[in-house]
């Protein structure tokens, strides 16, 4: 890819074959849709003049469907590179440090799904030590659930310790209170721009044409309440407190080097689910750090289903999408101890309580914690994109 005359360090994850979106202010500004490039955001709004860029979200623009985003990221790189551009582009292109960044979705629905295998499993061998780790249904569906989409919030939105109802096992009834194994689920998320019509499945094959992108998920999860409430309906108060997503959006056309060919099915899926044809497995890594430490590298590209599959299940039965719908991978775990996206992995349900750099020691989130999840995945040309990062810092309960 040719050098831009902008500034870009060639490790900065933000060059010319990344491009996310997102929506950002400076202050006394309204929020309006950037690209990120190096350190910098393209003010999108101002340099095209075009009214879908300044509404607050991007859901105007991922409405118009894949042939208007190939053809804006195509003009943009152009202006990027070819210097005659520069006169007219460069007073749009502000400091990546100096702009507060928002919501980029107004969200329609939200969807959770649990196709890591490694996860699955491991959740599986803690609560039902005595059955086989995986639910009969497990190879043969995309489990899922859907999720609370007004609590979906930027990165840095402060995690309030939920309060609610806690029963362990030793226990007769159930007591009330703040949580008390308040944990992470590190996941990646795929934001939808092309609705489709009530009635109608999208199948695996129509991923491009209706997915505009991809994120960084946070579903944060109180494991208490969650073990108490979730039989027989599934994850409740136990998870729709609060989802954090990174303020980046990277568009699917970044992600083409980074497709891989997804694991072995076996069973074979029924044919609805079948992804010969479209492989959409992605070699994402994620970094999970707590309070600056690395703690985990789960790794996106073992997931047993892909997000093509999710979206094919999600959709089979007629329910329509929506612009800005978000469905997210379930915690991406791998096959080793250090790949594991959940303390309730990493501290196998608190028995085993990770050591920290200061010699203290976690098993679940302590108030004043701070969590950032990061992404990269290979680029075109070379070197590796970057998802950015989504954070949060706990505070304590409100319960009193
Ligand atoms: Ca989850």
């Amino acid at each position: 890819m040719s050098a831009s005359w902008l500034d870009l360090p060639a490790d900065s994850g933000f060059g010319l074959n990344n491009l996310p979106y997102g929506v950002f202010s400076t202050p006394g500004t309204a929020a309006r849709t950037g690209i990120a490039v190096g350190e910098y955001v393209l003010d999108l709004a101002a340099v095209t003049g075009d009214l879908v860029h300044a509404t607050g979200s991007l859901n105007g623009f991922m409405a118009q469907g894949p042939s208007e985003w190939r053809e804006l990221r195509e003009r943009v790189t152009g202006w990027l590179i070819d210097s005659s551009h520069r006169g007219d582009v460069e007073p749009h292109v502000l400091p990546r440090d100096q702009v507060q960044m928002h919501l980029p979705i107004e969200m329609a629905d939200y969807v959770d799904f649990y196709s890591s295998q490694h996860h699955a499993e491991n959740i599986g061998r803690m609560f039902r030590p005595d059955s086989p780790p995986l639910t009969p249904n497990w190879k043969h569906l995309p489990i899922g659930y859907h999720g609370r989409a007004g609590t979906v919030r930027i990165s840095g939105t402060p995690v309030v310790r939920p309060c609610g109802q806690r029963k362990a096992p030793t226990e007769d009834s159930p007591t009330f209170g703040p949580s008390q194994r308040l944990d992470i689920e590190a996941e990646v998320g795929f934001v939808v721009g092309t609705p489709s019509e009530l009635g109608t499945p999208v199948p695996v094959g129509a991923f491009a044409e209706h997915v505009f992108g991809v994120c960084v998920v946070n579903d944060w999860s109180a494991r208490d309440i969650q073990a108490w409430e979730y039989v027989p309906l599934g994850p409740m108060l136990g998870k729709s407190f609060l989802t954090s997503v990174s303020p980046w959006v990277v568009p699917l056309a970044a992600l083409e080097a980074a497709r891989i060919a997804p694991p072995t099915r076996d069973p074979q899926p029924l044919p609805y689910l079948r992804d010969d044809d479209h492989p959409w497995a992605l070699d994402i890594t994620l970094e999970v750090r707590l309070n600056g430490a690395l703690i985990s590298r789960p790794c996106f590209g073992s997931m047993y289903w892909t997000a093509a599959q999710q979206l094919a299940h999600l959709t089979v039965n007629g329910a329509s999408l929506r612009t800005g719908d978000l469905f997210a991978s379930g915690t991406v775990s791998g096959p080793e101890k250090h790949q594991r996206g959940s303390f309730i992995e990493l501290s196998w349900a608190g028995a085993e309580p990770l050591t920290l750099a200061d010699g203290s020691t976690r098993t679940f989130l302590e108030d004043g914690d701070v969590v950032a999840i990061t992404a990269t995945a290979p680029g075109a040309v070379g070197g590796r994109i970057s998802f950015g990062e989504v954070r949060g810092e706990v505070v304590p309960a409100r319960c009193g």
